[in-house]
């Protein structure tokens, strides 16, 4: 293991910030630490860092103790949203930094800045000043810098959240890339589920100061363990059991292990926007009944916003032809229907994926 997070807390004056956390990071993985703001994602990556001091509770750094360790005797390397270049100072010299501190040899300095300016495609920017590098340019020449002494572990906190939307997009991308020629194992806190799917092996998933879930990013998003989670990672619409018109008893859409469930009455179906399929007609397959309240073209896709019996809303996302084809207005009556839900029950608090055609294929 590179990280050992081992039951951390941590308070602020009477505030608990971080409740008994725990977590570990695979040697080479580049893992998301995500979770809304205020969350904790900041003093759990300090505290890996030695900036912060926990109240109880350890880390270790490849397999030894480094809780009493000082920053500089972690080996750790970290990348800011806030953390600045050096302004008096050019970019090699920014690249430098770290490595003269240590006193390296002056032609293995000049090595090291060389091989990585060429990694994060800077080459020709040595003599630059941070002023006149755009945004994605420092952010390239933090991580530089930050790599330049071949951190034990690379620590990443939102570090693209000052950049404008298509630089951020670049960036996530590059950094993947660089990730995967480098290997070096890395904590990536964002709040932003979209970019922690773009770049991470791992998500570990943390709500008001603890661990909600840990997992491959796919698994997490079909199989969530919380509402929390479910919501979290991507738009989800949330129905009573009871709005799905199940048709002929044979489609019910429900495992038998599960028809239990559809006698209670905190039993609510999760699905997302793009899980849905609609149609003019009923067709003899478990469906709501809807009503067209708006579209909305967003490009690739349509958004429908629909509603059920009045009084529930849901939105479902089409693909733009679909729409053109059906040509759907509002007022018209739809039929929906689910490929893929959660089902949850409350009383239990877990949830049961169904994924429909399959359940119709196997009864056919
Ligand atoms: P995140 O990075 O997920 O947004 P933080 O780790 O920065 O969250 O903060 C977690 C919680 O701890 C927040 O409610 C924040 O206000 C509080 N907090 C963080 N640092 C301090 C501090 N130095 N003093 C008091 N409260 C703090
Ligand atoms: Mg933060």
């Amino acid at each position: 293991m590179a990280i050992e997070v081992r039951n951390l807390s941590k308070r602020y004056g009477t505030f608990q910030a971080i409740k008994d956390v725990s977590f570990e990071v695979i040697a080479g993985q580049l893992v998301a630490l995500l979770g809304p703001s205020g969350s904790g994602k900041s003093t759990i990556l300090r505290i890996i860092a030695g900036l912060e001091v926990a109240d109880t509770g350890g880390v270790l750094l490849t397999g030894e103790d480094a809780t009493r360790l000082s920053v500089q005797e972690r080996g750790v390397g970290f990348v800011f949203q806030h953390y600045a270049l050096f302004r008096h100072m050019t970019v090699r010299n920014n690249i430098a930094f770290g490595l003269k501190v240590r006193k390296l040899p002056k032609s293995d300095i000049r090595a090291r800045v060389d091989e990585l300016l060429e990694l994060v495609q800077l080459t020709g920017y040595a003599g630059r000043y941070p002023s006149q590098l755009s945004g994605g340019q420092r952010q390239r020449v933090a991580l530089a810098r930050a790599l330049a002494p071949r951190p034990k572990v690379l620590l990443l906190d939102e570090p693209f959240g000052a950049l404008d939307a298509k630089v951020r997009d670049e960036l996530r991308v590059w950094l993947r890339k660089l990730h995967d020629e480098v290997h070096v194992t890395s904590l990536f806190v964002t709040h932003d589920q979209r970019e922690a799917f773009e770049v991470a092996d791992q998500f570990i998933v943390l709500n008001e100061g603890k661990v909600q879930q840990v997992g491959p990013p796919q698994s997490l998003y079909l199989r969530p363990s919380s509402p929390f989670v479910a919501q979290f990672l991507g738009q989800v619409n949330i129905l009573p059991l009871e709005t799905i018109q199940l048709g002929p008893r044979s489609e019910s859409p429900f495992p038998s292990s599960l028809s239990e469930l559809a006698l209670q009455s905190d039993v609510q179906i999760y699905v997302r926007p793009h899980d849905m399929e609609v149609q003019r007609e009923r067709n003899g397959r478990p469906c709501w009944r809807a009503r067209v309240e708006r579209l909305t073209p967003l490009g690739g896709v349509v958004r429908m916003d629909l509603s059920i019996n009045g009084d529930h809303r849901i939105q479902l996302e089409l693909i733009s032809d679909q729409t053109l084809d059906l040509e759907f207005a509002p007022g018209d009556t739809v039929f929906v229907t689910p490929r893929h839900m959660n089902v949850f029950d409350a009383q239990s608090h877990t949830f049961h994926p169904v994924v429909l055609g399959r359940e119709t294929e196997a009864r056919a």
